[in-house]
């Protein structure tokens, strides 16, 4: 079975989808966010659909580039130019946090280029969260206050009254449900006779930051049920391969991928296992939010997290033992300092294990995709 005409799997092709048209005829607003440190379950304790900024179908920057130098991200850089071209319109509230450089430029980009211009009617409230970039005791009181202020914020702009620790509880119960199904569909995955391909995967992962969780969930489960009852896919002639780095958003690139003899059988990305690991633990008498922000701060981190580098190499091996994967792609965007430092040092710790490792370059839309793909065929051949 293939998931590929899915209706739920089609929300990752689009930006604006059915769902928050549904959603936004109710009278209730959408919060887009860059990007992973944004505490997700605080915005849907407000009753505010969360989106998490993609740049999903867009094939050039050129209206991004105007504001952004080229030496800068072109996933960021696209993401702007779909929101100067109007795609992303449709948000009611919008939340940066300095994830990277590059995305932490969208808080004054969108307010002085995309939000003031004459076709926008409405107030769109922004919010901005800094965060430390590294994990210590100290780091956390900082980040928890962040947050505190964060609700005061959103409990203000969008006129509600609390958002209370019932409201939080029940979000940490469906966004720790999400995760449970996300990680039951990805053991679907790593399965010697997987049920879905990478592409797939990742289908799931854009579609489920595109829509209200609790929604999602139930299309999760339907999923997994699916999958469940569904025959294995043919790999017998793929090479089965984890899959590193900078954001992935469009499936052109993980099907050249397919399309040159790889299975993606893991990954560590944005959209991909970084987002299903750690639950959140309430313990008796802590404030939710507390809890919240414990997951955020000390959960699996991103490269933005300068001091954790261990602990991402640690969960690469891990991952090559319980994937059964052979060779490991590491592929960073131009200009991505944070992925190209950890690619880097990756490409030298992987050597201990002496799996093969192809560490490369591309930029967010790949339009020279025959000399990349002789690059991974070439490398896949040598597995
Ligand atoms: S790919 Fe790198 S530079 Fe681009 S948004 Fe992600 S972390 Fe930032």
């Amino acid at each position: 079975m293939s998931l590929q005409s899915d209706q739920f799997l089609n929300l990752a092709t689009s930006i604006y989808n059915d769902h928050i048209k549904d959603w936004q005829s109710k009278g209730k607003k959408v919060a887009g966010f860059y990007c992973t440190y944004i505490p997700e379950e605080l915005l849907h304790a407000a009753n505010l659909l969360p989106f998490r900024i993609r740049a999903t179908g867009n094939q050039d920057t050129d209206l991004g580039d105007i504001y952004m130098v080229r030496f800068t991200c072109s996933f960021v850089r696209a993401t702007l130019d779909l929101a100067l071209k109007g795609s992303y319109d449709f948000l009611d509230g919008f939340l940066v946090c300095n994830s990277c450089d590059h995305s932490r430029r969208m808080f004054e980009l969108f307010s002085l280029k995309v939000f003031n211009q004459e076709r926008i009617t409405k107030k769109v409230p922004e919010f901005y969260l800094a965060l430390p970039h590294t994990i210590t005791k100290e780091g956390f009181e900082w980040y928890k206050q962040e947050i505190q202020e964060l609700k005061t914020e959103l409990e203000e702009a969008f006129n509600l009254q609390e958002i209370s620790s019932e409201k939080l509880e029940d979000a940490i119960e469906v966004y720790n449900k999400n995760r449970a199904l996300l990680r039951n569909i990805h053991e679907m995955r790593i399965s010697n006779s997987p049920k879905l391909t990478g592409s797939e995967a990742l289908q799931i992962q854009m579609a489920n930051s595109s829509v209200r969780k609790d929604f999602a969930n139930q299309e999760l489960e339907r999923i997994v049920q699916l999958l469940k009852e569904s025959e294995p896919i043919d790999t017998s002639n793929k090479k089965r391969i984890l899959l590193v780095g900078s954001v992935v958003d469009n499936i052109e690139f993980t099907q050249l991928l397919e399309n040159s003899g790889a299975y993606i059988a893991s990954d560590f990305l944005c959209f991909g296992t970084r987002n299903m690991m750690d639950d959140i633990k309430v313990k008796p008498n802590e404030d939710p939010l507390d809890a919240i922000t414990e997951r955020l701060y000390y959960r699996l981190s991103c490269p933005r997290m300068m001091d954790d580098h261990n602990r991402r190499l640690d969960f690469l091996k891990d991952e090559i033992k319980r994937a059964n994967i052979e060779g490991v792609l590491l592929q960073r965007i131009n200009n991505c300092d944070l992925h190209g430092c950890d690619n880097m040092l990756f490409s030298h710790e992987l050597k201990e294990l002496e799996i093969p490792v192809l560490n490369i370059d591309r930029e967010f839309y790949q339009s020279d995709t025959t000399r990349l793909q002789t690059r991974i065929e070439a490398f896949l051949e040598m597995i």
